[in-house]
């Protein structure tokens, strides 16, 4: 039953969207759910890497800050996806990531260890604090400093120069989008209207309207709140209300490619190439690899309020090619992949936008997008504005989000 008369509107139904949408329908109110393309959860929610990331990343932010944030996204991710679907962490989580020390890295193996320590004995005072575990299945998390001779049975020695097993995972996020788009779509309190660009919002008095346009028809529709969680539109409509970022930013379109076949857990390992403009493999088992090598993938850039269509304008041969040379540089690195039997046709060559604070690149010391701590909901009365961040904090920042709504935060 609808127990409040708020009329709200979610702008954008991905990741942040929806999980915003299914709390808010629990909590008894009325939503409306507006999404540009043909179906909700099919963009950068459903084709990123998954890491719901421990902070080991981020060991370029000095302040630790963006550690600390990932660390309390992450305690939250699966307990509170619960709130809105049924999931068990086991059926949907990789291998556990290597990090890889690659030749040209910014910081080296001795520079890293302290930091991942840091990250270890934050998780365990955060753990005790919010009572949660990782991904509800681990209480503790852990980094080690490998063998110089176990390289060899991971990596390439002449690229690697050091290798830490760690427990951090990744957890297939097709699989939880889809669970996500069910549940919206089952839940009677959410009109969830596609094909529905937002163009502005502005102020009527204490009510906020929202200008959309539907299969070509302008349509005006007046809320008591309204959020924005569009990520790749986010600026765009935020100009429309006057609102800028905090300072400059940049829009990336990343590939992360996929190769849709069944693996054993000891066919490909799981890696994070650091620290700079590296790439990645994940072994998601029965649900396929995960593969990203960033100098070849990182296709798009952008520091425009709004970032070009990417999705729209890279041919298929154009995203096969970035796939093949991809492939290329990452087996080069990680020989397993060489091993991988599979067929064009299981490869799933989608990318997907990166918004960020910060515009130089990654490979920069100083560069911004080693931070990624502030990020989250900055309000103004009641028009809200969700830069969402990560993948990881998505569960920890709807729930916040809706806390807000409520005046509970
Ligand atoms: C290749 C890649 C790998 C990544 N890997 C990781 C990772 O391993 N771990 C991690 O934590 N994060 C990762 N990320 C980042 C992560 O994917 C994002 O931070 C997160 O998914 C953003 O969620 P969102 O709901 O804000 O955005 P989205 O899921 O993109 O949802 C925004 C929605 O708004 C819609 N929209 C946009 N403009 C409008 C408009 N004007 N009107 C109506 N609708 C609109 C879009 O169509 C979209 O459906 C990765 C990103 C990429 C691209």
């Amino acid at each position: 039953m609808i127990k409040n008369k708020k009329r709200i509107a979610i702008l954008g139904a991905g990741g942040l969207g929806a999980c915003l949408a299914l709390e808010l329908a629990q909590r008894g109110y009325q939503i409306d759910l507006y999404e540009e393309h043909s179906e909700p959860i099919k963009k950068a929610t459903y084709v990123n890497e998954g890491k719901i990331h421990l902070g080991f990343i981020y060991a370029m932010d000095k302040g630790f800050n963006t550690s600390r944030e990932m660390i309390i996204g992450a305690l939250h991710f699966i307990s509170n996806l619960k709130r809105w679907v049924e999931i068990n962490p086991e059926e949907v989580i990789s291998t556990p990531f290597n990090y890889c020390v690659h030749e040209g890295s910014l910081m080296n193996a001795q520079e890293l260890a302290p930091h991942y320590q840091k990250c270890v004995d934050f998780f365990k005072e955060a753990k005790s604090f919010y009572k949660k575990s990782y991904l509800d299945l681990f209480d503790q998390i852990d980094a080690t400093l490998l063998p110089r001779t176990k390289i060899g049975e991971v990596a390439n020695p002449e690229f690697i120069q050091d290798i830490f097993s760690t427990t951090e995972y990744s957890v297939e996020p097709r699989t939880i989008a889809e669970k996500l788009t069910a549940a919206l779509l089952e839940t009677p309190f959410i009109n969830l209207m596609v094909n529905t660009k937002v163009n502005s919002v502005s102020k009527n008095g204490s009510k906020l309207k929202v200008r959309s346009t539907r299969d070509g028809i302008k349509v005006e529709e007046e809320y008591t709140n309204v959020v924005n969680s569009t990520w790749n539109g986010l600026l765009e409509i935020d100009r429309t209300m006057g609102i800028e970022p905090l300072y400059s930013w940049s829009h990336r379109y990343k590939f992360g490619n996929k190769i849709l076949i069944p693996l054993k857990s000891d066919e490909l390992p799981s890696c994070t190439m650091v620290q700079g403009p590296f790439g990645d493999t994940v072994n998601f088992k029965g649900k396929g690899a995960f593969m990203s090598w960033y100098p070849i993938g990182r296709t798009g850039w952008s520091e425009d309020h709004r970032p070009p269509e990417w999705d729209q304008m890279y041919t298929d041969d154009e995203r096969y090619e970035v796939f093949s040379r991809s492939f290329k540089e990452l087996s080069n690195r990680i020989p397993a992949l060489n091993n991988l039997i599979f067929s064009l046709e299981d490869v799933s060559p989608v990318g997907g936008v990166i918004y960020a604070l910060g515009n130089t690149d990654v490979d920069n010391h100083e560069s911004k997008l080693h931070t990624r701590h502030e990020v989250g909901i900055r309000s103004f009365d009641n028009y809200h504005s969700v830069n969402t961040g990560k993948y990881t904090l998505i569960p920890y920042l709807a729930v916040k989000v809706a806390d807000r709504l409520e005046g509970i935060d």
